[in-house]
């Protein structure tokens, strides 16, 4: 399969077989005109192909939401203003010749991990990708959950304060991305006087013994775990996948949550992991969802 991820600041493009190993992976600057950007996203699915010498069955493309996921289109991507009505599913069909399906990036990087990844081997496995903003996806008895027309699973959403910090994603409050993502971590750096701080640079002085930063650390993990506890007491996954820029922080982010999660949950043996695909995720997330939705087609 052809994987194509369209991502705000990035694209990629790669061939990945059915064992999940990657061919050809290629990236390229996000145009921010969309016309331009899905022709240089095409572009790339081509030098994907040619590189790796494979032939391709279908092509699969994530995109952050929302979406119509039943016709290809971007509908009105948050993070992607000028290709909002493209029909890259259909413009992706006619350049490759082949099927191409499109889902949501969040629901393709849970299909990677369950399908190549983390959650390898599990039956019910919850994903969390926390980084610009907070996204992710269920797996419910070895499916993908996807809702009514493909935008469920909507995780970052999930309410740890009710009175909380207004969401930027959504606009509701206390929402676990307006806590947890590498967006708002800055922020609630720069409130409290650490200005022009990224997530990782809070990371860093947190773990060399700054206070202040150290307090928005644990506050960070305690909003995750709160999120996590919850979304874990309704679906009963056996693991809860985290991947995303925010966890590269590793252990000084798993640690904690682990630790508050199994204090907190009513779910016996719950593991959480870190995600196994890094960078490649989003390609080998949109080529596991053409491999499961055009094997039922
Ligand atoms: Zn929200």
């Amino acid at each position: 399969m052809l994987g194509l991820d369209i991502g705000g600041t990035k694209l990629a493009a790669g061939v990945v077989a059915p064992d999940g190993g990657v061919h050809g992976f290629v990236t390229a600057a996000t145009d921010a005109d969309g016309h331009a950007g899905v022709e240089r996203l095409l572009e790339l699915g081509r030098e994907a192909i040619a590189e790796a010498g494979l032939q391709i069955d279908g092509v699969g493309i994530g995109c952050g939401g929302p979406l119509d996921t039943v016709n290809g289109v971007l509908v009105a991507p948050f993070h992607l203003p000028g290709w909002h009505g493209i029909r890259v599913g259909e413009l992706a069909a006619e350049a490759f010749g082949r099927p191409a399906v499109l889902d949501n990036d969040a629901v393709a990087g849970a299909a990677g991990e369950f399908r190549y990844g983390a959650g390898r081997g599990t039956r019910d496995m919850v994903y969390l990708t926390i980084s610009t903003g907070v996204g992710g996806g269920v797996v419910i008895d070895g499916e993908l959950h996807r809702g009514r027309s493909g935008n469920g699973g909507e995780l970052g959403h999930v309410t740890v304060d009710w009175h909380g910090r207004r969401c930027r994603g959504c606009g509701r409050r206390g929402c676990l991305e307006a806590y947890c993502s590498g967006t708002s971590i800055a922020e609630r750096a720069n409130e409290v006087g650490m200005h022009d701080a990224t997530a990782a640079d809070v990371a860093e002085a947190a773990r060399a013994g700054n206070p202040v930063a150290g307090a928005l650390w644990d506050e960070t993990c305690e909003a995750l775990a709160c999120g996590i506890v919850s979304i874990a007491n309704l679906f009963e996954p056996e693991i809860v996948v985290l991947g995303g820029g925010v966890v590269r922080t590793g252990e000084q982010l798993l640690g904690p949550v682990r630790e508050l999660v199994r204090s907190q949950t009513i779910v016996p043996k719950l593991e959480i992991r870190q995600a196994a695909l890094g960078d490649a995720v989003g390609v080998v997330g949109a080529a596991a969802v053409a491999y499961e939705r055009l094997a039922t087609r």
